[in-house]
């Protein structure tokens, strides 16, 4: 039974994944995430159901769409099997369990954050807000109020802090030091952390943005790389190493 559940989960995290970078594209585009259906971006022709196959149509069509041949962006491709196979995991390490709840919307956070970040500098309101209210929804559904007060506390620390940190930073560099969508990430953090993990993983997401700013040093070379995908990246390795007890 656990291969079964185990390849459902990779199948629907692959399904996902393939939704989440198509809204990722579209959120900051202003267009709809239901209409139209899937196409292709470059000659917007829309796509048969075997071209739109997570993972293996991209392969079987080497990455280019059939119609135009334009290039199809690796990041869809990433995307599909970040969330395949996170997913799969969380449920072999979770199982069929209330717990695996939160694991699955921050990652699918991360996943659509990281298309609409990386590509147009753009955290979506509905990300951050939609996240949180399912995170505390899922509180309030498995849990006393005591066993997540301290978590609504961190949340609302979190979130001053970056909020402190960027007033300052814009004053000190006379320019934008964080993005309000970076600020504003700090609520589904937070709520799923708590105040010390919280900052725990800020740090963790600045190490790993600093190691990024380094590698891609060419690409963003306006001193702006995405932070966004860092901190929901770095909330979700400490959420697991909490909950295999390595970390507090
Ligand atoms: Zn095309």
């Amino acid at each position: 039974m656990t291969v079964f559940y185990g390849g459902a989960f990779l199948v629907l995290g692959l399904l996902l994944g393939s939704f989440y970078a198509c809204i990722g594209y579209r959120i900051p585009n202003n267009i709809s995430i239901i209409k139209p259906g899937s196409r292709c971006d470059n000659c917007l022709k829309p796509l048969k159901w075997y071209m739109n196959i997570p993972v293996i149509s991209y392969i079987c069509l080497k990455g280019k769409c059939s119609y135009c041949k334009a290039h199809i962006d690796i990041s869809s491709l990433i995307v599909e099997l970040f969330t395949g196979i996170t997913f799969m995991c969380s449920y072999l390490y979770y199982g069929l369990t209330a717990d695996i709840i939160v694991p699955l919307i921050l990652i699918s956070a991360c996943s659509v954050t990281a298309v609409s970040d990386f590509k147009y500098y753009y955290v979506s309101d509905r990300v951050v807000f939609g996240s949180t209210l399912l995170i505390l929804i899922t509180y309030i559904s498995f849990s006393s109020f005591n066993d997540y007060k301290l978590k609504i506390v961190g949340m609302v620390v979190l979130f001053v802090i970056m909020l402190l940190v960027k007033i300052v930073g814009d004053k000190v560099f006379k320019r934008e030091s964080l993005g309000g969508g970076d600020v504003k990430l700090m609520l589904p953090i937070g709520l799923a952390l708590g105040t010390f993990n919280g900052l725990l993983s800020l740090f963790v997401a600045s190490v790993l943005a600093l190691i990024a700013y380094f590698l891609l040093d060419e690409k963003y070379n306006e001193n702006l790389i995405p932070f966004g995908p860092f901190l929901l990246l770095s909330c979700i390795i400490i959420y697991i190493l909490s909950s295999m007890g390595y970390v507090f």
